[in-house]
């Protein structure tokens, strides 16, 4: 229900995505510097420097992507690193861009190497070099491309080999957002889906959002649900809180994973420390939903330390779910 990864029913989200900088609630920072160097591209007419973004899913990654397309009046190719098999297929994508294009690769951290050193040339020199054939007559075919903008996305900057990185003029962290941020895009989305919401209650699903627009936007369809069955369709505080309740969100936006997680480390391993693997095998999900999902937030949390010698439950994490305190936090 919380979790932060695209889900079918987001699909019909696509509605309450924004299409310009200035309904993009939030994130200040990156909007305030794209939108210098936007401008400053088109007013060369030239296409902008190529941007990485990253940061934990749900956070506005690909609708930002599509706002540089809008806002350059370009149009955008979307594809992700594993969709990418050979370095043809890149190819044909590359070359089929207009001038001054946006290409959105989307987890671009799962390219592979011989796709990746492809896009070495292209990103730097513009250039394609490819091979053609095979064995004595294989000859190397260089191509020029169309000026264009890549924007990479991924949830791990640091699984980027340093090549790619250095080739990225941009790089932008997208952070998770205040409640008041979050407030706002749940406000907006109610109103894209002529929802009746009261301030208190689109404040009530800003604090269980988890710091993330999607799980907001999700939560607020499912609070709609019920406030159509139990009331009259307004989304009240009484009713996203009660409803909240039921999916299991807690008052901070802690799912059920984020809870389990907590959980095992405070029951199983006396608060840890304990190592990524045997954690994520205990609680029975993928060490890399853990880093990439569930961990970012009980960091920014406070709920959760990361230390050389594994994780640890923090004393704010015992208090939370009402444990004890060990004594290893009275000292
Ligand atoms: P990511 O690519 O980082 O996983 P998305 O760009 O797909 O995330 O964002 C998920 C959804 O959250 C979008 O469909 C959009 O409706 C909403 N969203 C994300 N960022 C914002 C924002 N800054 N303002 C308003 N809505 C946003």
């Amino acid at each position: 229900m919380v979790a932060p990864q695209e889900q079918l029913s987001d699909q019909e989200g696509e509605a309450l995505r924004p299409n310009r900088m200035k309904e993009y609630i939030g994130q200040k920072k990156v909007k305030d510097n794209l939108s210098i160097f936007i401008q400053a591209a088109s007013t060369r007419g030239e296409a902008l420097d190529h941007v990485l973004l990253y940061g934990p899913p749900g956070l506005g990654k690909t609708t930002l992507a599509n706002i540089i397309a809008s806002e350059m009046g370009v149009s955008i190719r979307t594809t992700s690193g594993p969709a990418i098999e050979r370095p043809g297929d890149l190819a044909a994508i590359l070359t089929a861009l207009e001038p001054r294009d946006v290409l959105f690769i989307d987890e671009i951290h799962r390219l592979n190497s011989s796709t990746e050193e492809i896009l070495y040339s292209a990103m730097e020199d513009g250039c394609l070099d490819i091979v053609i054939g095979k064995g004595p007559s294989a000859r190397s075919i260089r191509l020029s491309l169309p000026p264009f903008t890549l924007v990479g996305a991924t949830t791990r900057a640091g699984q980027l080999t340093s090549p790619l990185r250095d080739r990225f003029g941009v790089i932008s962290r997208l952070e998770f957002y205040e409640v008041d941020d979050l407030k706002n895009i749940i406000l907006r989305a109610a109103s894209i889906l002529k929802l009746e919401i009261t301030d208190e209650g689109a404040d009530e699903i800003a604090r269980r959002s988890r710091g993330t627009p999607r799980v907001g936007n999700r939560l607020l369809k499912r609070v709609r649900d019920f406030a159509l069955v139990w009331g009259d369709g307004i989304v009240t505080q009484t009713i996203a809180r009660d409803a909240l309740n039921r999916l299991e969100v807690d008052p901070v936006g802690l799912d059920n994973i984020d809870q389990k997680t907590l959980r095992t480390i405070i029951e199983t391993f006396a608060g840890g420390p304990v190592g990524l693997d045997t954690l994520a095998s205990t609680i029975g999900e993928e060490s890399e939903t853990l880093e990439d999902v569930v961990e970012p937030f009980l960091l920014q949390m406070g709920f959760l330390q990361r230390t050389p010698r594994g994780r640890m439950a923090t004393a704010r994490a015992y208090q939370h779910f009402g444990y004890a305190l060990p004594q290893k936090f009275m000292a």
